[in-house]
């Protein structure tokens, strides 16, 4: 029997067939007209995904990392005012890559679980003179999705470009880049968007590109510098062919397909689907008795649940009974409280019947580390939130 297991981490995701297709397909040259074609297509399928009919896609090899930097890279002059809205692990790391390219870094935080108010955030705005706010749209590290709809109406109210990191967002979570006034918002390809890891996504709007068009510096990181990348953009997307360096041929074939899945599905029933298993998965962690790290549920992510260890049951005890029962999930990653619960992804192509599995392989996990409770009850309440 094959030793086959569900991927529920927050990334990377379970990929369908058709993308895995495109990347065990033979690699042809970069400008091979059916990868021009490919290429072309990608960049104006990323408008549609990320609801942004003016923005301009980059596609860049590189990881989601590499997607933050570019917006940092691109954006940020030394002595800029930056307020990172900070809901965990990926708040931190984009603050400290701001300061590296010399901005003057703020943070605005709150309990872990929790998000800043948006009173919170208003007057920290209020406070001082910020070129650029940075927003993780769901913190990976605690499952917290933040208000960016209210958030970016704050940025434009005080004239501030927002950047949002949606690496667990975008494609899963609703973000509607232009109607929410959101200048830069930027994924990796292995989460909601459903391609194996290795391209970093970003959409830039007229104001970030204005921004950049501005800068009196140079951009001083050479590989990630828009004016290097912008001609490459432009030329495929006129299905012509540019190069600064080897685009990864199979991996944007690859993310082609996927676009192209997402977008048969449409955007708005792709937020609803995701709204829905988090829903089911929510109900039955909380069924089975399990706490969660977001503090409410408003402040829980669609994409990712983050379910609190029961006492005496440690990552050590329950993950690897998860596994055996054929489901591979994520130990916590916030260093306060890393030991104390576990995340379980639920996103891209994510279906009803991978939910239920992996809330029946929890249960067994569970029974297994001698944790009392009614069998079956997560099963059943997800169940009965798919039926109503
Ligand atoms: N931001 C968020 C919210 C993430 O979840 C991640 C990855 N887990 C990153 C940034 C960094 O992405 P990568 O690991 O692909 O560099």
């Amino acid at each position: 029997m094959k030793d086959r297991k569900l991927l529920m981490i927050p990334g990377p995701i379970e990929f369908e067939p058709a993308v895995m297709q495109a990347m065990g397909a033979p690699t042809t040259s970069h400008i091979a007209p059916d990868f021009i074609e490919a290429f072309g297509q990608a960049l104006e399928r990323m408008r549609h995904v990320f609801l942004c009919p003016d923005g301009q896609p980059f596609i860049v090899a590189g990881s989601g990392t590499l997607a933050m930097d570019l917006a940092g890279a691109n954006l940020v002059e030394p002595g800029d005012k930056a307020l990172v809205v900070n809901t965990g692990y990926f708040g931190d790391r984009y603050g400290d890559l701001l300061s590296r390219y010399g901005a003057d870094v703020t943070h605005v935080r709150a309990e872990i679980g929790d998000r800043p108010t948006l009173d919170a955030v208003a007057a920290a705005l209020a406070a001082d003179d910020y070129k650029l706010m940075t927003v993780t749209h769901v913190d990976t590290s605690t499952g917290v999705i933040t208000d960016v709809e209210g958030l970016a109406k704050l940025a434009r109210e005080h004239d501030v470009l927002i950047v949002v990191d949606g690496v667990c967002s975008v494609a899963g979570e609703m973000l509607r880049m232009a109607d929410w006034g959101v200048d830069v918002a930027l994924t990796a390809s292995q989460k909601a968007i459903g391609t194996p890891p290795g391209l970093a996504l970003v959409v830039a709007g007229p104001r970030a590109m204005d921004a950049f068009w501005a800068r009196k510096t140079p951009v001083p990181n050479y590989y990630a510098d828009w004016a290097n990348w912008l001609p490459i953009m432009e030329a495929y997307e006129r299905r012509r062919v540019g190069y600064f360096g080897t685009p990864a041929v199979n991996l944007i074939a690859a993310l082609n397909v996927s676009l192209g899945i997402i977008l048969q599905e449409g955007m708005e029933a792709r937020f609803e689907r995701h709204a829905l298993v988090s829903r089911a998965c929510k109900a039955a962690i909380k069924a089975l008795g399990l706490g969660q790290v977001p503090v409410s549920d408003d402040a829980a992510a669609t994409t990712m649940t983050a379910p609190r260890f029961p006492e005496g049951v440690t990552k050590e005890d329950l993950l690897p009974r998860v596994k055996a029962a054929g489901v591979v999930l994520a130990g916590g990653l916030h260093p306060k409280i890393k030991p104390e619960y576990f995340r379980i992804g639920h996103m891209g192509s994510v279906s009803q019947g991978d939910l239920l599995a992996t809330v029946g392989a929890i249960e067994t996990g569970l029974a297994r580390c001698g944790y009392s409770f009614e069998r079956g009850a997560g099963v059943a309440a997800s169940m009965a939130v798919f039926a109503a």
